[in-house]
């Protein structure tokens, strides 16, 4: 399954142009060159999914589990044979390492559509009779059109994490995928094509966020809205949606913390603790971006974070030695960047990297940054305080458990923590504290499709995963019979 130049629209079934003729510049931020072009749809693109969406939408939702889950399977399976040329194209598209693409975003890909294929299949609904008298009963029925909105961090992991669970539960969608990495959305619609999905039931319209995003989120016919991506896009999004009374699902964002006592696995903690500092570049919504380490280890585990952040290899995604790619974007770079100046401004110290890193030849206009470890800084600072989102983390010391649950508790996110402790009793305590919806306990991003995923405070409304993201997708009814 070969990506192509002119990225299409998939509507209605079919691989179509923009309805305007105009097309965006899709960069490769491993050169900074254009490489392909998508769509600069609209309110028409919109208009047009949405109208075959409802088309498709009586003959799919009652079309039954078993052939839902059929056609959504062999959707898995065709992700799956043709894991190579997904995980190239996300890989050019995002930046990541190839290695990454090939053993996290299109597994996972594949997974999300495997896992609610079969999900939908085991999907059942309360019961709560009264005794001698009537017995009320629950439908979860689909909810019709419904939109899906995505971000660029982990392109085809996300835009599948809500696509999946909203055509298992029988709505027909209308998604959008980030402008910045739009390949693989393509490539799934091609897919969709050859796993036979009836027309009409998922369309994929490209485009810029504002534009076709916004479009999706006011239309009128569309009822839910099921999106990722930044706090303050979601306040726009629920701005308009909340009006209309669309059920919401948001994924926001996060500043999360890594609390670290004395008596931890040192060796498995340093191990974890690189990867949730840096995979990605740091550009998972579960990367740990304050660091929080007891007194007692706190010089320890500086030094040896330091030595290890130095050592990893940043550069050509598609090498085998690579650990961090190239960052998504340059207006995302430049404000990763901007963040470590400001670093600077309140006071912290830079221990390690800190800067944009200028690679030769065809990556020479890469947007590259080395991992950077800043120490020095206070709660309160901006720095401590906003996502950043990139390969930036910042680390203090701690002397008590309640200190640590300050700090940890200290910003408006609320998206996931991590603990490293050998004490059972502490850690369940704390657990039971941190305002958190995930709380990782000696380990991080150990995932399990079936938990509640999401956010509390700005990160998030709402909970994806199992049969939270199915009860999402449908409408509960009550039906009361009295006999
Ligand atoms: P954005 O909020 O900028 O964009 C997310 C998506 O929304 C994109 O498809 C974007 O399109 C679209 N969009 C932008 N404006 C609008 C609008 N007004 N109406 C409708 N859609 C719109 O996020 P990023 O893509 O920059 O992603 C990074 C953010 O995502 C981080 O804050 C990160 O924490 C968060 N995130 C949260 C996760 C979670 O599960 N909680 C998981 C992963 C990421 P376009 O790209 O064209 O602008």
């Amino acid at each position: 399954m070969r990506p192509d130049k002119y990225i299409k629209n998939y509507i209605d079934g079919a691989l179509v142009p923009p309805a305007s003729g105009q097309y965006l510049d899709n960069v490769n931020p491993a050169t900074g060159k254009v490489y392909s072009w998508l769509p600069d749809s609209d309110a028409e693109d919109v208009e047009r999914a949405v109208a075959a969406a409802k088309k498709a939408f009586p003959e799919w939702s009652r079309c039954g589990v078993e052939r839902r889950f059929r056609i959504l399977s062999r959707i898995a399976d065709i992700i799956e044979q043709n894991l190579d040329d997904f995980a190239r194209a996300e890989s050019i598209d995002n930046g990541k390492p190839l290695a990454m693409s090939r053993s996290v975003d299109i597994p996972r890909a594949q997974a999300n559509f495997r896992f609610f294929a079969t999900s939908i299949l085991h999907f059942a609904s309360e019961a709560h009779p009264v005794e001698g008298r009537a017995i009320n009963y629950t439908l979860r029925q689909p909810i019709g059109v419904v939109g899906c909105i995505s971000p660029w961090n982990l392109p085809l992991y996300l835009f599948t994490w809500k696509i999946a669970p909203a055509l298992a539960a029988g709505n027909c969608v209308v998604a959008k995928p980030s402008e910045l990495t739009p390949m693989t959305a393509y490539m799934l619609a091609k897919a969709c094509i050859e796993a036979g999905l009836p027309k009409g039931v998922l369309n994929i319209v490209h485009g810029l966020g504002p534009k076709a995003g916004q479009a999706i989120v006011e239309h009128p016919e569309i009822k839910a809205i099921s999106f990722t991506g930044g706090t303050k896009t979601g306040q726009a999004i629920a701005r308009t949606a909340a009006p209309m009374f669309k059920k919401l699902s948001l994924e926001l964002g996060g500043k999360n913390p890594n609390i670290i006592f004395a008596d931890c696995d040192f060796d498995q903690m340093m191990v974890d603790t690189l990867r949730s500092s840096f995979s990605n570049n740091g550009q998972i919504c579960l990367c740990g971006s304050r660091i929080y380490v007891e007194r007692p280890l706190y010089e320890r585990f500086r030094d040896e974070l330091v030595k290890r952040a130095q050592f990893l290899k940043v550069g050509d995604p598609f090498s085998q030695v690579t650990d961090l790619g190239a960052l998504v974007s340059e207006a995302h770079m430049e404000k990763v960047l901007s963040y470590i100046s400001l670093a600077e401004m309140e006071g912290g110290k830079i221990l390690c990297g800190g800067k944009r890193l200028e690679l030769e030849g065809e990556l020479a206009g890469g947007y590259f940054v080395r991992p950077t470890v800043i120490e020095g800084l206070p709660l309160e600072c901006r720095t401590n305080q906003e996502e950043i989102f990139g390969p930036v983390v910042t680390i203090q010391p701690f002397d008590t458990e309640e200190e640590a649950l300050q700090l940890a508790n200290g910003t408006g996110y609320g998206l996931a923590a991590t603990l490293w402790t050998q004490d059972i009793s502490r850690a369940h305590r704390m657990a039971e504290q941190l305002e958190f919806g995930i709380v990782w306990i000696n380990c991080w991003m150990e995932r399990d499709l079936r938990t509640p995923f999401g956010g509390m405070k700005s990160s998030g409304v709402g909970r994806e995963g199992g049969w939270e993201a199915l009860r999402f997708f449908t409408e509960p009814k009550n039906v009361c019979v009295k006999y």
